[in-house]
């Protein structure tokens, strides 16, 4: 003998306390059926059954706790996970025909996934963290302008989904290849004339409003497609500056520290990678701080009149005073120069304070100082600066270090020669 199905209504039910409402979710057994055979009775009030209640029932709070919880964002990928995300894409897709198109293919290939994400990270539109992958500024700034410019396609996977399902149509006879071809046709015309046709402005996105004011009018700076813009002067600064996208932390201490110390990533419109330092000159347009000096301190009268000199040029033995940016010879400056000597006040990340200067220009020798990071090798090291027979600063390492961290360029015009540099340093 056979017992019937056992019969479960699925219930949702909504409590009303005061003005909150509470939701439960469960299922009430109204027919045990087979379920006799273990003792089960119809409405038995256990974890996943709910006990049957009638309509308007009024309920006895017994306990009201407080819980703080916090939901937690889902793993970032990593390699390997990505490479199983690409491999069942598919799963991702809704429309259930294009799924199944989808099912046995995935984004890429076997043979084509792995270098899918190499060329993300060489693009710099991912970077690698441990293991985990941290998408860039840039791969959201791609996003935006694909979705601004109504190309949604290019961002989901659907699109190889219904691509795969049109081909399995053509191997079926059910569509022919020309027909396709030419629907490949029209999606690449209307991508490419979206593309040509925006202007920066109306590109749509969800753009933030950054936390540090303009620093030219101290007014909300916001973000638009290509550029942060104040809302109320004409301060406006690239968020690509060669070819690198800005992070929001970057941009906010740019906007109140005035620079931005080493940055890697940048590319020269050859496609040449480099690092650079970021500034704001004196009329806040945004420069690369090579250790050069700017077009503005070049041609800016100074009045050291009522500052104290550090000490002598090494150069030119006149005197040598602080200015907002840089250590220069009151000979460099204005218009009738006949000196070059200028430091940067950061030589390779290194902070060089007053104090220092002082002790370079009178004693000839800093204290050791344990932050510089080598632009080629991005290692720490320390150093002593020192001011060399030939008039330039240069480094003094250690007696006792062992290892010798080279030093390719150095934010001091006065140490452009590397060769001689290098020779001299002991
Ligand atoms: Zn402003
Ligand atoms: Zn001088």
């Amino acid at each position: 003998m056979f017992f019937p199905a056992a019969e479960y209504n699925n219930t949702t039910r909504i409590t009303t306390i005061n003005t909150h409402l509470f939701k439960t979710e469960g299922k009430v057994l109204v027919q045990p059926g087979w379920l006799q055979v273990y003792g089960k009775k119809a409405v038995v009030g256990d974890e996943e059954n709910l006990v049957a209640v009638q309509p308007n029932e009024t309920v006895h709070t017994q306990e009201i706790a407080h819980h703080h919880l916090e939901t937690k964002p889902p793993a970032r990928f990593s390699e390997a996970t990505l490479l199983s995300a690409m491999e069942t894409a598919g799963k991702l897709v809704e429309d259930e025909e294009l799924r199944s198109a989808m099912a046995l293919k995935g984004l890429g290939t076997p043979a084509t996934r792995a270098a899918i994400i190499e060329g993300l990270l060489t693009e710099k539109y991912l970077v690698r963290e441990e293991r985990a992958l941290i998408p860039t500024a840039k791969a959201f700034l791609l996003l935006t302008l694909l979705r601004g410019l109504g190309v949604t396609e290019l961002t989901m996977p659907e699109l190889t989904g219904e691509w795969e399902h049109k081909l399995s149509q053509i191997e079926k006879g059910q569509l022919s290849s020309e027909q396709f071809m030419q629907d490949i046709q029209h999606i690449t015309t209307t991508m490419v004339d979206r593309a040509k046709n925006y202007t920066a402005d109306t590109i749509p996105g969800d753009y933030i409003t950054l936390k540090t004011t303009c620093p030219k009018c101290h007014q909300t700076v916001k973000e638009n497609y290509r550029r942060f813009t104040c809302t109320s002067c004409d301060f406006s600064i690239s968020k690509v500056p060669g070819g690198r996208a800005f992070e929001i932390t970057e941009i906010e201490t740019l906007l109140s520290q005035g620079e931005l110390p080493m940055l890697d990533g940048f590319r020269s419109k050859m496609g040449k990678p480099f690092s650079a330092a970021l500034r704001l000159n004196n009329e806040y347009k945004l420069e690369f701080d090579f250790g050069q000096p700017s077009e503005d301190q070049l041609s800016q009268e100074h009045d050291f009149s009522d500052q104290t000199t550090l000490g002598p040029c090494p150069k030119c033995n006149s005197n040598v005073y602080e200015t907002t940016t840089t250590y220069v010879c009151e000979h460099a400056v204005g218009a009738e120069k006949s000196c070059d000597f200028r430091s940067g006040k950061v030589i390779l990340q290194q902070p060089i304070d007053s104090e220092q200067m002082q002790k370079l220009l009178t004693v000839g020798k800093t204290d050791l100082l344990n932050r510089f990071v080598s632009s080629r090798t991005k290692r720490a090291f320390k150093a002593y600066l020192i001011k060399k027979d030939d008039s330039t600063i240069g480094f003094e390492f250690e007696a006792r270090a062992e290892k010798k961290p080279s030093v390719t360029k150095t934010t001091t015009k006065t140490t452009t020669k590397a060769k001689q540099q290098k020779n001299l340093i002991s």
